[in-house]
């Protein structure tokens, strides 16, 4: 059998990885128009400090697959886990720092959760309704607007780089919209869940760095990969997919492709900051902003995972911005105190990265003959390890 894939990202190579253990003996070809694997993954390693540029951080209670995954890899050592300052946030409000209260007692005295205990005591007696709606519709509703905007919209433009008015409650917290159907409320629902034991931190990531993962990922799959070469047109007959790119015309019975170029999609620009020495942090995971302009938060790199510190004096950290028009310096010093010129500046535009789902919108068809679609366009995902779970699903439940 000759398959076919086009993106080199973590969806194009967890469906290779996955592929490969359906089908041994398979010819998989995987094209990639740049000139390196992995996609918005991208390690900074042979610098003065380690970086992360793209994603960084995942959710151990969301990761079953990934973690099973990155095991069968062998990169059992590699997974490191967050220090325990990670559980501590805070929000910008626009004039000072607000730490996420972390329990009961916090929670009575913060700004931030004002009103909350009225909001969750009364919250089983607001309507439910089916329909989906927007983030902010749907929280306004259930919790009241003053929990939403100084928690809930800081925390969506921290993941998502998009405002809760337009992006799908369904799409993005479906276990909440569920709770509410089938509960009748958000706090009923949470009350039914069974506690989970926490595991060893709430957040992992690979110390090597990502693209070590994205390197062992790709050696295992054993597909031929081909940078540089960007698929230019895909063409099918009952018999066959054809591929062509600017160098080759080939055949397979089946070609998997992760573009989706018919969404709307989120760009963002990321800023990864390193000193020397001479520069505190709060012992965080990072900043939020209450209402974002430009600036949508800061990750302490250096607090979440010192293990990928070089040395003890360094500082790491990294920001993201809706696009590059900002002032960096100017708001590290705004935000942290920061007066320093930093060691170490390197700035990414992401153009369209991350997936916007909006209210109303509808997973496309996933087959067209010989062609599969395997993108947030059709399963709605946008974290790693949802995308490496959808991957090996989508193999599972395949006929070829
Ligand atoms: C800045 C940033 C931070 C993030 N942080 C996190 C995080 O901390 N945790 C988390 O879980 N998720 C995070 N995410 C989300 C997650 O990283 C992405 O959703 C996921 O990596 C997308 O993978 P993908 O393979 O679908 O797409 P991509 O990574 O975009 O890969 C698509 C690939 O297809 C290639 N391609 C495009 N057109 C063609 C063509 N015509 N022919 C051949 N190849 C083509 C591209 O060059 C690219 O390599 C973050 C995303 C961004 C942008």
């Amino acid at each position: 059998m000759r398959i076919a894939i086009v993106g080199g990202g973590i969806s194009g190579l967890s469906l290779a990885y996955y592929l490969r253990k359906a089908h041994p003996l398979a010819k998989i070809d995987l094209y990639e128009k740049e000139e390196r694997l992995g996609g918005v993954i991208d390690s900074i390693t042979e610098e003065v400090f380690f970086f992360e540029k793209g994603p960084r951080t995942f959710l151990t209670k969301k990761s079953c697959e990934l973690l099973t995954l990155m095991g069968e890899l062998g990169l059992e050592d590699q997974i490191i886990y967050a220090d325990n300052k990670a559980n501590t946030r805070y929000i910008w409000t626009g004039d000072t720092k607000l730490k996420v209260p972390t329990t009961l007692f916090e929670a009575i005295r913060s700004p931030l959760t004002k009103g909350m205990f009225k909001s969750l005591i009364t919250e089983w007696s607001r309507p439910t309704i089916c329909e989906d709606e927007s983030i902010e519709q749907f929280f306004n509703r259930r919790i009241g607007c003053s929990l939403t905007e100084s928690l809930i919209r800081p925390m969506v433009y921290g993941i998502y780089g998009a405002d809760i008015s337009e992006l799908s409650i369904k799409h993005t917290f479906s276990k909440l919209k569920d709770f509410e159907i089938n509960n009748g409320s958000l706090t009923a629902g949470l009350l039914t869940q069974k506690r989970k034991k926490r595991p060893m931190g709430s957040l992992f990531t690979v110390k090597l760095g990502l693209t070590h993962f994205i390197h062992k990922l790709s050696k295992k799959s054993d597909a031929r990969i081909y940078l540089n070469e960007s698929i230019d047109k895909i063409s099918q007959n009952e018999s066959f997919v054809k591929v062509e790119t600017s160098l080759q015309q080939e055949e397979y019975d089946y070609l998997f492709s992760t573009l989706d170029k018919s969404i709307k999609k989120t760009s963002i620009t990321v800023w990864n900051v390193g000193y020397k020495s001479g520069v505190t942090l709060p012992d965080a995971f990072g900043i939020l902003v209450k209402n974002p302009t430009n600036l949508l938060g800061i990750v302490f790199d250096s607090k979440i995972f010192p293990t990928q510190n070089r040395s003890r004096e360094e500082t790491r950290l990294t920001v993201m911005t809706k696009n590059s028009a900002v002032l960096i310096e100017d708001r590290l010093e705004r935000l942290l105190g920061i007066k320093k010129k930093p060691d170490f500046l390197v700035v990414k535009e992401y153009n369209n990265a991350l997936f916007r789902p909006q209210v109303g919108h509808k997973k496309e068809k996933k087959r067209d003959r010989r062609i599969h679609y395997f993108s947030s366009n059709t399963h709605s995902k946008v974290s790693v390890p949802d995308i490496v779970k959808e991957a090996k699903k989508y193999v599972e439940t395949l006929v070829l």
